[in-house]
């Protein structure tokens, strides 16, 4: 079988904090320009698994807007709240997923679950921005709340473990999430030994992302927390498990193959549409701030 090269593995960058709830790894720094080759993904910000002191007030990020794309939050360990403008509110839990599309625009706070933050305890959670189609990047602002038991299952034999699909399929298995484009995003769970072939279509930028143990990868060691690139050439990628247990989220996606023009919260298509995103969020365009 021909196999889908690797473009290039990178380690796990320094952290930073996103508000004083999220202690996050970029993958893709500003400036890098990383965004414009793993289109539609734009942003990875990835929380490894840390252990949080309890606190009194939940953790978090307080309102801030977004316009022009979706953000996508993974819970492994711990559990996140969110509040927008637009009436939302949700909790997730280890294996849930919230698909928030800002679009137009809105404004939402993220922080600790109430309970978690008392008690503290381990916290591992993705943020993925996924960029809107530009004819989609006005839309309506929408939430889904995709639960660890929607997600659709692909069973390896003899228990060797299991593909949660959160969006698009594998290997026919579907997962809940609406998108605007093209996009496969599952977490593979492997047992030690296990094998697992990925089949994506090469005009997909395609990377993987291990989040607990190590893997190899078309027989190359790859540690746990680097992020993998694959080149956009035909073939499959060979996994292996390493550990015990090994997981890995794949993110795959059709091309834009639009400008991207990035500034803070806002991801548009040219700079007079970043200068009007300003605007219209110092104007109060997208909504009221307390919620
Ligand atoms: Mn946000």
């Amino acid at each position: 079988m021909k196999r889908r090269t690797i473009e290039r593995v990178f380690a796990s960058p320094r952290r930073h904090w996103v508000g004083n709830g999220f202690h996050v790894c970029n993958y893709f720094p500003r400036g890098a320009r990383l965004f414009e080759r793993f289109s539609p993904f734009i942003l990875l910000d990835y929380n490894m698994p840390e252990e949080f002191p309890p606190a009194r007030s939940p953790r978090g990020i307080g309102p801030h807007p977004h316009r022009g794309f979706e953000t996508v939050t993974f819970a492994f360990e711990g559990a996140v709240e969110h509040h927008d403008n637009k009436g939302n509110h949700g909790i997730i839990y280890p294996g849930d997923v919230q698909w928030m599309t800002a679009g137009g625009g809105i404004l939402h706070k993220e922080y600790h679950e109430k309970e978690f933050s008392k008690k503290g305890g381990v916290f591992h959670v993705i943020q993925l921005w996924v960029n809107l189609p530009s004819k989609d990047k006005m839309t309506e602002p929408g939430y889904q709340a995709l639960e660890a038991s929607d997600m659709g299952i692909y069973r390896l034999e003899e228990k060797k473990g299991a593909v949660h699909v959160v969006a698009g399929e594998f290997k026919g298995v579907k997962g809940p999430a609406r998108t605007f484009s093209p996009i496969h995003i599952y977490r593979a769970v492997l047992k030690e030994g296990a094998l697992l072939i990925l089949e994506e279509p090469k005009d997909f930028n395609l990377g993987l992302l291990v989040i607990q143990g190590d893997l190899e990868v078309n027989g190359q060691k790859v540690n746990e927390y680097d992020f993998v690139l694959f080149d956009n050439v035909p073939g499959v990628v060979e996994t292996k498990a390493m550990s015990e247990e090994t997981q890995y989220m794949v993110f795959s996606g059709e091309d834009l193959k639009e400008p991207i023009v990035a500034g803070g919260p806002f991801v548009m298509n040219t700079r007079e549409e970043l200068m009007q995103a300003n605007e219209d969020f110092h104007q109060g365009k997208f909504g009221t701030s307390s919620f």
